[in-house]
């Protein structure tokens, strides 16, 4: 075992492994495994979209869709993407391309408007601080440091964000305003929260001192690999129950369905919290763009035509994810080195090398022409405390640069991993 081996073999090995390593640099390798983005085949699933309209610009309710107005969306697009956040078309507005906008201006809001009225504004009290499950998504971070709202992480276990601390800290502090999840296949991780977590996130407002929002970013709704992929217990459900509906936004959009640069946002929460945000978004716009909103429902049309198209991006994704699983297995599998999620769904793959290694693989595959997240990335302000956490994306290069970069990435591990025992 590795473990026990003396300084002499360990030397040994570091030489062999050195030696694979200058051997991939001299391949001068392009690859890059950062960010979770379709390949060119996944958004060509939607080509479709263009022109599909062949004419016929009319909505259901008659209304042109090319014209103006229409601030909360069509309404067949309203009730087609409510149905996949489980609320009703009401309860829904559809905006443009990206959820992440939306997801921006609902934080804005209650931070600066306020979501029941002035004085409901987070601005206006001490501080707003805000519950980070990590590892989690850099851009909901990004959106609360740009606001300057404080980040307390809190650990995501595999049934999603531990709830004990997570119920202990909002009770106790009345500036925690709200939490960010990512409830199914969470980015980067990939769990699924139990149905036990979202109940009780759903119940979060009732034990919070103060006006708490949920911002429930369901990006990978129907973003399963496997027919065996856990299924997501309906925050609407038990927010109905709780009646907590206020106090809890869900968002979705087609970005990783269609074209994830030309795709179509929503956002579900109660009617009340719906008019005061439309109301704040009319100085913004005077409505979304009903024209892809359209092209979208004639496209994706039902539940089952999704189900449907996401088992061809399914069909696409499963051999890269299976790549990197199946050669971590291999070249990892003992675990001495790290361990690393298996995501039934979703986009990403969470890799935690032992403690202080991140950011050490991820400059050692860099300078083999193989991009990772950077080391941090995955944690609020940038700082993983373990230096432990690697987010890996396959989704974009192609079946091959998935096999190269993860063979490198092995390699990197093992190197950083056996110099750090050799110093030991
Ligand atoms: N949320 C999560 C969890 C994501 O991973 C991503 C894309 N990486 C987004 C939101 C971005 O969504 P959109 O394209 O709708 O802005």
């Amino acid at each position: 075992q590795t473990t026990q081996a003396s300084q002499a073999q360990l030397r040994e090995q570091l030489a062999i492994l050195h030696e694979q390593y200058d051997q991939l640099a001299a391949k001068k390798l392009d690859l890059d495994l950062t960010r979770g983005k379709p390949g060119t085949a996944q958004v060509a699933l939607s080509s479709a979209l263009d022109g599909i309209l062949g004419g016929d610009y009319l909505a259901a309710d008659g209304s042109d869709a090319r014209n103006y107005g229409g601030l909360d969306g069509l309404p067949e697009a309203r009730s087609l993407f409510g149905a996949m956040l489980g609320m009703r078309p009401e309860e829904t507005l559809v905006g443009g391309n990206s959820s992440l906008t939306l997801m921006y201006q609902v934080v804005e809001f209650a931070l600066r408007e306020g979501l029941r009225g002035p004085e409901s504004a987070w601005a206006n009290h001490d501080e707003a601080k805000f519950l980070c499950p990590v590892p989690g998504y850099d851009r909901h971070f990004s959106i609360c440091e740009y606001f300057g709202i404080d980040m307390l992480p809190v650990p995501l276990l595999d049934s999603g964000p531990d709830m004990d601390e997570v119920e202990a800290l909002v009770a106790a502090d009345p500036t925690i305003r709200g939490i960010w999840c990512v409830p199914r296949f969470s980015n980067p991780t990939g769990c699924v929260y139990s149905a036990a977590t979202v109940e009780r996130l759903a119940r979060l407002p009732q034990q919070a001192s103060s006006e708490f929002i949920v911002m429930w970013d369901n990006a990978y709704a129907v973003h399963e690999l496997y027919d065996d992929a856990p299924q997501l217990a309906p925050i609407s459900d038990y927010a109905r129950q709780f009646d907590t509906m206020d106090n809890i936004f869900q968002f979705g959009s087609t970005s990783k369905i269609t074209f994830a640069g030309a795709g179509v946002a929503f956002v579900g929460s109660s009617e009340r919290n719906l008019a005061t945000l439309k109301a704040h978004l009319a100085f913004q716009t005077i409505g979304p763009d009903k024209v892809n909103q359209l092209r979208h429902v004639r496209f994706l049309q039902d539940p089952v035509t999704i189900a449907a198209h996401m088992e061809h991006h399914a069909a696409l994704m499963r051999p890269r994810f299976e790549a990197v699983l199946t050669t971590l297995e291999q070249e990892l599998g003992d675990g001495d080195m790290g361990c690393w999620t298996r995501p039934r769904g979703g986009y990403f793959i969470s890799f935690d090398a032992l403690p202080g290694l991140a950011g050490e693989i991820v400059g050692l595959a860099a300078r083999i022409g193989v991009k990772l997240t950077p080391a941090g990335a995955t944690f609020p302000y940038g700082r993983d405390p373990e230096d432990r956490n690697i987010r890996l994306s396959p989704s974009f290069p192609s079946l091959e640069d998935v096999q190269a970069s993860v063979d490198a990435f092995v390699l990197c591990v093992k190197i950083a991993t056996l110099q750090q025992r050799l110093h030991a």
